[in-house]
């Protein structure tokens, strides 16, 4: 994993910081299983968490696993799992849903379809668990269309695991039926959001609705459903296996565990990283990804369009949902993305509000309409036509969209803006103009 050419090969050096470093959880058979034969899966130990809780443990047993194991879901909000698991759990009615969000869609970010690619089993045996947690019998894999080697291979891997009675009726001879299927997305960023997730798989189209009712009260099909992203699902059976206390003992205080990345942008080494939560950002660019190859670091981009940048002088900020939060960022779904003194804090604002601006569905109007009228006045900025009221503006339509659009694509479109005018102010009013009326090219009352 190597930018910049200059660099040494850290290639098979597994002293490196840059594997060194690494904790893995969801990725602890990366390299080690053959995700197309489900027998390297069960001879690492593959659904032996299934079979555990199928055996020795109630549903209501599992879920309290879950809860005191402190795992937050991966997907970005950190909602704490356990917490999710248990609403649903104790919800009323025979018909419940497991789904899984695989609508990864950050620029940049492929955590999710890596863990697709080379560990299906993994994923589809914590969805299994879940649907015992919870009283479900039916399971809905959601992929973008973009991933069909992990479409692929979800498909060989459910018909395996059914073949072995893994899924399907009677799970390890056991009175739990779970059957998976998997649903594919056409490509809109948004419907990672779960609500419109749940319309796509319905057949109608990606638009979210408001909540409440939450899914887990009344989702695919008007029944309780659970929805967890890949990552959280990867984390499950390691929690069953090894126990919540352990899990626990990873991560801080409000955040257990481990974040997978997809380490980019102006840095030597680039690739997935797995760390535990805790770690600082300085010790994820300087010493695992060795740092920029030229020059310094100015900023680093957590959380997608959804994130923020975090300055240089922030480096030694923790990894943990809150840490980031507090600072303008997130930790989104993974996406970790390094800037250097090249880059242009305005054209990255820019950058992202392109993508919203594209992938916006439309439903209502703050987002639809304000994306739109951000990166108008982001260009008029970076072609040096803006004045001071332009700023102000900009400034407060970013308030307004993240305040009143109805689902997280809107609410949280404006961060990359507010994050860089925020730390990165000078640059802003460096494209500044004036009046034309102050600058003497023409009379007050003309410009009025
Ligand atoms: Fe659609 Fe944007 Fe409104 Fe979300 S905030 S519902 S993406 S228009």
């Amino acid at each position: 994993a190597l930018n910049g050419g200059s660099a040494k090969s850290i290639k098979g050096d597994a002293q490196h910081p840059f594997f060194a470093r690494q904790m893995k959880i969801v990725r602890q058979h990366s390299g080690k299983v053959d995700p197309e034969r489900i027998e390297s899966y069960i001879a690492l130990g593959g659904y032996q968490s299934l079979f555990k809780v199928l055996y020795e443990m109630e549903p209501v047993d599992v879920v309290g696993e879950i809860q005191q194991s402190g795992l937050r879901g991966r997907g970005g909000g950190g909602y704490p799992t356990g917490l999710k698991w248990a609403t649903v759990a104790k919800m009323p009615g025979n018909q419940k849903y497991v789904i899984c969000n695989g609508d990864e869609g950050d620029p940049g970010a492929f955590m999710d379809r890596s863990v697709l690619e080379s560990d299906p089993h993994l994923v589809l045996e914590g969805m299994a668990i879940a649907g015992y947690a919870i009283g479900a019998n039916h399971g809905y894999i959601y992929v973008r269309a973009e991933y069909p080697l992990a479409i692929k291979r979800l498909q060989k891997a459910i018909q395996q695991a059914k073949k072995y009675g893994l899924l399907g009726s009677q799970v390890f001879d056991s009175p739990f039926d779970f059957k998976v299927d998997i649903r594919i997305g056409a490509g809109a960023f948004v419907c990672g959001e779960e609500t419109a997730l749940i319309q796509s798989i319905e057949g109608g189209r990606g638009n979210p609705v408001p909540r409440p009712p939450y899914p887990a009260e009344k989702g695919l099909y008007g029944c309780p459903t659970l929805i967890n992203n890949v990552e959280t699902f990867a984390n499950i059976t390691s929690i069953i296996r090894e126990g919540a206390d352990w899990y626990a003992s990873i991560g801080t205080e409000n955040s257990k565990g481990t974040k997978v990345f997809a380490l980019t942008g102006k840095i030597r080494n680039n690739g997935l990283i797995e760390v535990p939560m805790g770690i600082t950002l300085r010790e994820i660019v300087e010493d695992m990804g060795g740092g920029v190859p030229d020059g310094e670091v100015k900023a680093v981009q957590t959380g997608g369009p959804s994130g923020g940048c975090i300055p240089a002088s922030m480096l030694d900020t923790p990894v943990d949902y809150d840490s980031l939060r507090a600072i303008g960022s997130m930790m989104g779904s993974g996406g970790m993305v390094v800037m250097d003194h090249t880059t242009s804090m305005v054209e990255i604002a820019q950058f992202y509000m392109e993508f919203c601006r594209g992938e916006t569905c439309g439903k209502c109007v703050p987002c639809r309409t304000g994306t739109v009228q951000l990166y108008a006045l982001l260009t008029k900025l970076l072609k040096r036509q803006a004045t001071a009221a332009d700023l102000e503006k900009l400034e407060a339509l970013c308030l307004m969209v993240r305040d009143t659009s109805l689902c997280g694509l809107g609410q949280s479109a404006p961060n990359p803006v507010l994050s860089t005018l925020k730390y990165f102010r000078q640059e802003y009013d460096d494209l500044l103009v004036q009046p034309a009326y102050l600058n003497g090219t023409s009379s007050a009352a003309e410009a009025v």
